[in-house]
């Protein structure tokens, strides 16, 4: 399986290369070039797999490079019972109208980016040391991603994480579960300033290019194909949760941000998963949702970003959604090219004229939440015996009840675990309400804490990173 760029101006690479890569050279994202496709009768021969001997069956289909034991292996320590809480991995409930729930976020981390991310881990370690090499992970959290990658990252032979975070902005929760982590690769580093300060710092230390090298300066971002391939597996889990044959369609509700998880689920329709619609949910940053009506990109300045009470979908701009306008406009680099020229501009683009595709032939449709629907959906769901849902997931049963039609199956893929955001759940549910968590992590909060708090200046970053790898 060879892997092109979307810009169509980066030489063709393997698995393995493209796991290390960031953004391609000419500034696109890695695609694979053909897409492998899913039979009826291996459909049938997945139903009784379990979670890690499913992952080991689809993402085979992708990755070459890697020894099939080796890759058995490494998926079978990933996806335990020990690490998710459930030995289905990503159990599959029903709520009171019917609509489905998959549990994406019982790993460590308590939300969906865990599913990746512990594979990453795993297969980070195994290249690296294949190939004698080292990484410095050099990333900037507003909170889930942050510690996502720690978590995946922590103990792991040649990796450092670096992890920079916005000083006093992040929940008590957030905080507690990163700086508490005790391992030694792990350097939690809290910037006075705000988040977008903190990129910019990664911004500046990736552009100083000698430094970059000699430190082997490394990120874990959205856009790292190998996460995307992780996450398509869960969309075949789900669908063979919800059906008894293969004759039967369903359809995904996604709660979105970077497009990172629904562009998996594009990618397993794309393979002839039997998934009848992509059903993008948006908060009150409402690009994409824009774009799936009306076939208009307008990305948006950071400025005119919303700061709401489902953060992990406050984005202006999608960066995996230029995986799936690849595939819209039939793998035409050139055409990526002038787009996102358009992106860059700020000016964004209108593919009104293929909307009939999108929705047709590539199954998407959306919708948007705002802060009192999310309440409303978090408190409707409790009234009816169904439990606790958190922000992010609650936007995307809004958008599924809005738009769902007669008879169809909605899986809603949850992100979050309520614990996580606490104070919105309290805000929807009344404050005595006791909101579960999972046992590991009681007293979270109380653990002791390591963390380095620097003013907001790159030198200092690069003092950090040189002291410890020398070290
Ligand atoms: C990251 C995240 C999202 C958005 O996912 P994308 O892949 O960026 O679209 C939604 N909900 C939660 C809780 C998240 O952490």
């Amino acid at each position: 399986m060879q892997y092109q760029s979307t810009r169509g101006e980066s030489p063709l690479r393997s698995f393995s290369q493209v796991l290390l890569m960031g953004l391609a050279p000419d500034g696109g994202l890695m695609m694979p070039t053909s897409y492998p496709k899913i039979s009826t009768e291996t459909l049938t021969q997945w139903r009784s797999l379990s979670y890690a001997q499913l992952a080991f069956e689809v993402m085979s289909l992708f990755i070459d490079d890697i020894p099939s034991e080796d890759l058995r292996a490494m998926l079978e320590r990933t996806y335990t019972e020990e690490v998710f809480g459930t030995a289905d991995i990503t159990p599959v409930r029903r709520l009171q109208d019917g609509l489905l729930v998959q549990e994406l976020s019982n790993g460590p981390t308590l939300a969906f980016k865990d599913m990746a991310m512990q594979f990453l881990g795993q297969v980070f370690e195994y290249v690296l040391a294949r190939e004698n090499k080292t990484l410095n992970i050099l990333g900037a959290t507003s909170g889930d991603t942050g510690s996502a990658a720690e978590y995946a990252m922590r103990g792991k032979q040649g990796i450092n994480v670096f992890m920079l975070s916005p000083e006093g902005k992040m929940s008590a929760f957030q905080r507690a579960q990163m700086f508490s982590l005790a391992d030694e690769n792990i350097h939690n580093i809290a910037v006075n300033g705000l988040f977008d300060d903190c990129q910019d710092i990664i911004k500046a230390v990736q552009a100083d290019a000698e430094f970059k090298q000699k430190y082997a300066i490394g990120t874990v971002n959205s856009i790292n194909w190998a996460r995307i391939v992780a996450q398509v597996v869960y969309y075949v889990r789900g669908y063979l949760a919800a059906t008894t044959s293969n004759d039967e369609k369903v359809s995904f509700c996604v709660p979105s941000g970077n497009f990172g998880n629904v562009c998996a689920g594009h990618i397993a329709r794309q393979m002839g998963l039997p998934i009848e619609r992509l059903i993008v949910a948006t908060n009150e940053n409402d690009v994409l949702d824009e774009f799936f009506k009306t076939g208009a990109y307008r990305p948006r300045t950071s400025d005119n970003t919303f700061i709401t009470s489902s953060p992990s979908m406050d984005i202006s701009k999608a960066s995996n959604f230029e995986r799936f306008v690849f595939d819209l406009v039939g793998q035409d680099g050139e055409k990526v090219r002038q787009l996102w020229a358009g992106v860059n501009s700020g000016e964004g683009f209108d593919l009104a004229d293929q909307l009939a595709q999108v929705h047709g032939q590539y199954g998407f449709a959306s919708g948007s939440s705002t802060h009192q629907d999310r309440l409303d959906t978090m408190k409707a769901v409790h009234a009816a015996g169904d439990g606790f849902v958190d922000p992010h997931t609650a936007d995307g049963i809004k958008v599924a009840r809005q738009v769902r039609l007669d008879g169809e199956t909605i899986i809603c893929l949850e992100t979050a675990l309520a614990t996580k955001f606490d104070e919105t759940v309290r805000e929807a549910l009344g404050n005595d309400v006791v909101i579960p968590r999972p046992e590991a992590l009681s007293g979270l909060e109380d653990l002791p804490q390591r963390v380095t708090v620097i003013d907001n200046n790159a030198e200092v970053v690069k003092d950090i990173i040189r002291q410890a790898v020398t070290a």
